[in-house]
């Protein structure tokens, strides 16, 4: 299958090119050239498979043409080892639990597997080794190192602003060694993502390595995350629940709603969507107004959605042919105030017993207020509560408990690389190591 660029200047690229590149050289975002329907034979049969075969079979629909089935099936089965349950929290409300992966946020999926598939399109070609650089704010990082950990020809870089990320999220990326190599910048998020941009277009560095994000611009990364919408409804469907199905993701980014909304474009029977934003809210206003502005994100205690110029929307609007009206109908939006989302999870914790963190409180809330009547929702627990321990503890006055995967990783012992945030030391850092690593290949 071909790539497209959503700015439509440059020529459509191969599945490998696209995925190696992350981002098209006319600055725009990979869309697939055709999104295929699967079958009804598939929907009567969804609630029967195991999450590993439906994620198998909508994996094929986008990159069968591409890698062999066998070989795209070991992809598909590694990512997945681990739990994404659906709870039911109450009423009509149903929680997709996607943080039992190896960092405890759903991040793990399209991470893992963009580096399973990556780390499949450098194996197969001898001359690439392929660099990933991340810029991270925690949870990013974590999840995109922790997924390429190991993985041979491939080495990524996650830059970081040193003191400002919590130090469960540090230890996640700082401990790992191997093919991981923590920068620890002198700065804040948008310096380590603005050097990262930089690295991009930079000529020469370009000209002497192959650079790539793992961001989800990277369709590697976002397109996977479709996987569990898939499976959220055939657990609905076993329930006798399937019937307009409202699904409510907690958006920043919005890597992880777009990938729903291919889904529903592969024939996923799902009534709508709603994009659950905190007080960044560039989303929200272009729903009601029609206007994108993007404009600096703002501090909110649902960080990993503190993103003041969506990626993906640019995705959104290719989807929906530039159409206002088409987009309102597939997708409404909410925006929570900090208070908002602290009184949310304090609420269903008395009420009901669930532990929302931060960024699910939103879509739980999202749903909350906007279901109808006969409609089944489901929210997105994007992250465990535990990553965002002291902002829970202080809502609720306790003291919740780290899971052993967590505490795990507490126990490595943090190396990093220090660096200022000018350009010229990330250059010089980098074309040394590259050096090095041709050296020593492993
Ligand atoms: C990244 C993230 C989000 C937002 O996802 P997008 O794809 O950027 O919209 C929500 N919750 C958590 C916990 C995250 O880490």
């Amino acid at each position: 299958m071909k790539y497209y660029s959503t700015n439509k200047i440059v020529n459509e690229v191969s599945l490998e090119e696209a995925v190696i590149k992350g981002l098209a050289a006319d600055k725009g975002l990979f869309m697939p050239n055709k999104i295929k329907k699967l079958p009804a034979e598939f929907f009567e049969n969804i609630d029967k498979m195991s999450f590993q075969e439906i994620s198998f079979r909508v994996a094929e629909a986008f990159f069968g043409e591409d890698v062999p089935a066998d070989a795209l099936k070991a992809i598909v089965y590694d990512t997945l080892s681990f739990d994404t349950p659906v709870v039911h929290v109450h009423d009509n409300i149903y929680s997709l639990e996607l943080f039992h992966g190896p960092t405890l946020a759903f991040k793990d999926v399209g991470g893992r597997f963009m580096a399973r598939l990556l780390g499949y399109f450098v194996k197969n070609s001898s001359d690439k080794r392929v660099n990933v650089l991340v810029a991270t704010s925690g949870d990013t990082g974590s999840a995109v190192a922790n997924g390429f950990l190991g993985v041979e020809g491939v080495h990524v870089y996650v830059l970081y602003p040193k003191g400002k990320v919590s130090e469960i999220q540090e230890k996640q990326f700082t401990t790992l060694g191997r093919n991981i190599t923590a920068l620890e910048i002198e700065g804040c998020f948008d310096d380590c993502q603005a050097l990262v941009k930089r690295a991009f277009m930079d000529e020469e560095l370009n000209e002497k390595m192959f650079l790539t994000s793992a961001n989800s611009i990277n369709l590697a990364r976002f397109l996977p995350q479709s996987f569990y919408y898939f499976y959220a409804y055939a657990q609905l469907k076993k329930m006798g629940k399937a019937d307009n199905v409202v699904i409510s993701v907690p958006s920043g980014n919005f890597g992880n709603i777009t990938a729903g909304l291919f889904a529903q474009v592969m024939g996923l029977p799902v009534k709508r969507f709603i994009a659950a934003n905190n007080s960044n809210d560039i989303f929200y206003h272009y729903l009601r107004t029609g206007n994108f502005e993007p404009k600096a994100s703002v501090c909110t205690i649902a960080n990993a959605m503190d993103v003041g110029n969506p990626s993906n929307f640019a995705r959104i609007l290719d989807l929906y042919g530039y159409n206002h009206e088409n987009i309102c109908n597939h997708i409404s939006g909410a925006t929570y105030s900090d208070q908002e989302i602290a009184t949310g999870i304090k609420s269903l914790w008395e009420e009901h017993k669930y532990l929302l963190d931060p960024h699910g409180a939103c879509g739980y809330l999202a749903l909350k207020e906007q279901m109808q009547p006969g409609e089944t929702g489901v929210f997105l627990e994007t992250a465990h509560p535990a990553k965002f321990k002291d902002t829970i503890d202080r809502i609720l006055n306790a003291d919740i408990e780290i899971p052993l995967p967590l505490q795990e990783f507490m126990k490595g012992t943090k190396d990093t690389v220090p660096m200022s945030k000018e350009f010229s030391d990330l250059k010089n850092f980098l074309l040394k190591q590259m050096l090095y690593t041709h050296e020593t290949f492993y």
